[in-house]
């Protein structure tokens, strides 16, 4: 089994997690992080991480394979170039960049210098994420033609670089990326119609959250929401099919599908009493016509990222985040982010 040594620059949040997986990754050792904050270069030390005195030295580190970068998305493409141009296989944080034409200068020389740039879409191996997919993929719902896909928080935007335009803030980029990203895996069609809602109702100079309709050309719709203002969430997935629901409540499972187990025309419901009238189509259908289910439960191990990453540097497994799928999900934030005003 190869072991790679892989350093990491930028140890806030998602650095010292990175740290954190890297560790218990056994084709992995870590060699050390490189910050330009005091505070996180002495809770690394606090660790007994090695701490770089600076990039060059992180660089010029022969033992170190690959360099991981988890700074602020405006520093993703010099901190890559300067990796690349080390020779170092690179990991990034998404979003990759904020433009395709700085991620085709990427992509470009990961390929001159032979060496890998690989995009930490991490939420790929998300267990509700690959439920959904084995719902639409077993057709346990029928042909899918209808999918929410939200997550809600009741925190606002952290008070960092996330609230700066120039530094690539703002939900489309931090969230949007993930889960356009996760959408594009679920359906093989094309998209042939968009449109979004921004919203900026904290008043910062990015948007606090949005509201994404993309349409396929199978006839599918999604709804893809990101709020920071909900104090009361709606559920992570809403998924509709011609012989079923599925919903999922959150990142821990929690939901059920209703599949529909006779034709529409028979399933009998009866005129009830609604609020201040009566209703018949709204009706809850007859109990013989649904069949309510568990969740096929789809469990991931917390390091596959990680061990995937090393298995394909090997040569063991291809590389399933590929750059024309990033490029895709980049060039349609890049063309709603210009219909920003
Ligand atoms: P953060 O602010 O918590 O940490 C960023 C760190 O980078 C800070 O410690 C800062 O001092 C350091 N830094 C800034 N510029 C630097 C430079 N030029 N050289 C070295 N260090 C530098 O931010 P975060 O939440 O950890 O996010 C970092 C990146 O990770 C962003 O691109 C973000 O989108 C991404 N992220 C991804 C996930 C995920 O699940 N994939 C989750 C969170 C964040």
């Amino acid at each position: 089994m190869a072991n790679y040594g892989i350093a990491i620059i930028g140890y806030g949040g998602i650095g010292a997690y990175h740290a954190e997986h890297i560790i218990n990754t056994k084709s992995l050792r870590l060699k050390g992080i490189f910050d330009i904050k005091k505070d996180r270069n002495d809770l690394a030390k606090s660790k007994n991480i090695h701490v770089y005195e600076s990039l060059d030295h992180l660089l010029h580190d022969l033992t170190v394979d690959i360099v991981l970068i988890a700074t602020p998305n405006d520093s993703h493409y010099e901190l890559v170039m300067h990796s690349l141009h080390a020779n170092k296989h690179v990991i990034c944080e998404k979003p990759v960049t904020l433009s395709t034409k700085l991620f085709d200068e990427m992509s470009f020389l990961s390929q001159k210098q032979k060496r890998e740039l690989i995009v930490h879409q991490n939420r790929r191996w998300d267990s509700d994420f690959l439920t959904v997919k084995k719902i639409i993929d077993s057709h346990l719902i029928g042909e899918v033609f209808h999918i929410e896909s939200r997550v809600h928080g009741g925190n606002g935007i952290p008070g960092d670089w996330r609230r700066k335009r120039d530094q690539g803030g703002g939900m489309l980029y931090d969230w949007g990326v993930h889960l356009i990203d996760q959408i594009m895996l679920l359906k093989d069609a094309k998209i042939i119609k968009y449109s979004i809602d921004f919203s900026t109702i904290l008043g910062h100079e990015v948007d606090d959250g949005f509201l994404l309709h993309l349409y396929f050309d199978d006839s599918t719709d999604v709804l893809i929401e990101v709020q920071t203002t909900n104090f009361i969430k709606l559920p992570r997935w809403y998924v509709k099919g011609l012989n079923g629901t599925a919903i999922i409540n959150d990142w821990n499972l929690d939901g059920y599908i209703n599949q529909l187990i006779l034709p529409l025309e028979e399933t009998h419901s009866q005129t009830v009493k609604a609020g201040n009238g009566l209703t018949k189509t709204m009706a809850p259908p007859s109990e013989d016509a649904i069949n309510k289910m568990k969740l096929p439960p789809i469990l991931v191990e917390p390091n596959v990222f990680y061990e995937h990453v090393c298995n394909a540097l090997e040569k063991k497994e291809s590389l399933s985040i590929t750059h024309g799928q990033i490029r895709v999900v980049l060039s349609l934030i890049e063309n709603l982010m210009n219909t920003r005003v």
